[in-house]
């Protein structure tokens, strides 16, 4: 249930019986040809779809994260990460007072991790909550999918093009190479893109449509199972 499609009425009734809610966390930052927003779309969208038919409220994404490393890219916004672990916890507080106390954070973005970190000292400050934080494309049945369809995959390539985050215009048709992960790990924003080029880290750049859904529904799958359970006991 998208909070946008909600009133604040319809969410005092939630609360009455579940205490359960989604937030999808995203990014805004260059993915080659792909939109810059591929994060946040996919977070979000995968939020809807894995809570659709168990009728959880998803939260709007959090579209902005924490990527300083793409931050010469046109279009890349980043947040520090002390902000960015800051609003991460006004919402997660904003959503305690209201009376959710089980929070499924839905992550589309690696640089996000601290996130994580935050959940589990929000946790520890706030007895009897439960926060589940889960990054939907490298959990263990999606990775395999991926490693199924296509072993060389990565950041920018056909893994992350779906028909909703594709653009129009024609993209390379050749596979890139993998980039060296750890050495670009230290490479500042400008030697970062001088390296990186277009921005895809590794991997053919499209696949076919069908293999994309099938990924996808596997996505879906997984996240909705653990939506599902099993949790920790909370108190409210
Ligand atoms: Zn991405």
């Amino acid at each position: 249930m998208k909070i946008s499609d909600m009133n604040w009425q319809q969410v005092e009734d939630y609360l009455k019986t579940d205490d359960l809610a989604v937030l999808p966390l995203g990014s805004t930052e260059q993915h080659a040809g792909l939109s810059l927003s591929v994060d946040s779309i996919l977070a979000e969208k995968m939020a809807l779809d894995a809570a659709e038919p168990l009728g959880i409220p998803v939260f709007p994404v959090l579209a902005y994260g924490v990527t300083p490393y793409f931050m010469a890219y046109p279009g890349t916004i980043s947040l520090r990460v002390e902000t960015y672990t800051a609003i991460v916890r006004d919402i997660l507080d904003g959503l305690y007072t209201q009376g959710f106390r089980r929070i499924f954070i839905l992550n589309g973005h690696g640089g996000n991790a601290p996130a994580g970190s935050l959940a589990t000292e929000w946790m520890a400050d706030h007895p009897g909550t439960s926060v589940k934080f889960h990054n939907w494309w490298n959990a263990p049945e999606t990775l395999a999918k991926v490693q199924e369809i296509d072993p060389v995959a990565s950041h920018a390539s056909w893994m992350e093009n779906f028909p909703w985050t594709r653009l129009p215009g024609q993209l390379p048709t050749q596979q890139k190479p993998m980039i060296d992960l750890a050495a670009m790990r230290a490479m500042d924003p400008a030697t970062t893109r001088r390296v990186l080029g277009d921005g895809n880290f590794g991997g053919y750049y499209q696949r076919d449509d069908a293999e994309m859904q099938a990924l996808w529904d596997t996505g879906v799958a997984e996240t909705r199972k653990l939506m599902q359970g099993p949790w920790a006991e909370v108190t409210r």
